[in-house]
């Protein structure tokens, strides 16, 4: 009986012992690039309305596909390193469908995601439920759409200005503008009330060394971005 234990337990082990090997063989066989090239970057419903997306915002503003959530923020400060990697880990495997960025500010203006059908599977109600935790925790507007065979660019802009004004502010802990410097030559900010063209009436926070430097950063509470297209 002994005997017959071990012949068992030394199959299992050569067993397991084979199946490592045979791992690593395939491992070194495949290299250390072991790559091909994807296929199409953007669905057919998302390429279908990016067209149109493109069309609803500004010039300035440019429509990025595919952003991984964990480049539109950051972990705050505080917390234990498990959380903050959990946090990392979850914000870097998601991409938002689209991020709008402003071209002179380099800021995120809104994020856009465009939905097939209802979340029907339990993965997608997670991550639908991630995205809007996530969006609303950094106070980032977001906008949502459901795919169709064709889209109105004036419909497109207004879900947008209202995603931007619906999002909320933030706590007051965070100062406005985020990180508070000149994004020319990070030098101090100073408010400023527009008095004409299509910004007329927002407030900018406009570089202290103007006109030296031309450097500014939108009021993000505002979606002057959006006015006068
Ligand atoms: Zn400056």
């Amino acid at each position: 009986m002994d005997v017959l234990a071990a012949i068992a337990v030394s199959a299992v082990v050569l067993g397991i012992a084979y199946h490592y090997w045979r791992d690593l063989v395939m491992a070194r066989a495949a290299g250390v690039y072991p790559y091909q090239r994807g296929g199409a970057m953007l669905s057919e419903a998302e390429a279908r309305f990016l067209q149109t997306l493109k069309l609803a915002v500004p010039k300035r503003l440019l429509v990025c596909p595919k952003v991984r959530i964990a480049d539109c923020v950051t972990v705050r400060k505080g917390l234990n390193r498990t959380t903050e990697r959990l946090a990392l880990t979850r914000a870097a495997v998601k991409n938002f469908d689209f991020a709008v960025v402003d071209e002179v500010t380099r800021q995120l203006v809104v994020v856009v995601e465009l939905d097939d059908e209802p979340f029907v599977t339990r993965k997608a109600r997670r991550r639908e439920e991630f995205i809007a935790g996530a969006c609303e925790a950094a106070c980032i507007p977001i906008a949502r759409f459901r795919a169709a065979q064709s889209y109105d660019a004036n419909e497109v802009r207004t879900v947008l200005v209202s995603a931007i004004n619906a999002a909320k502010v933030g706590n007051g802990e965070v100062p406005e503008p985020q990180g508070a410097v000149c994004p020319e030559c990070n030098g101090a900010l100073v408010l400023f009330v527009v008095q004409a063209g299509v910004l007329k009436g927002c407030s900018v926070w406009r570089c202290a060394r103007r006109p030296a430097c031309k450097g500014y950063v939108l009021n993000r509470t505002e979606p002057p971005h959006l006015h006068g297209v």
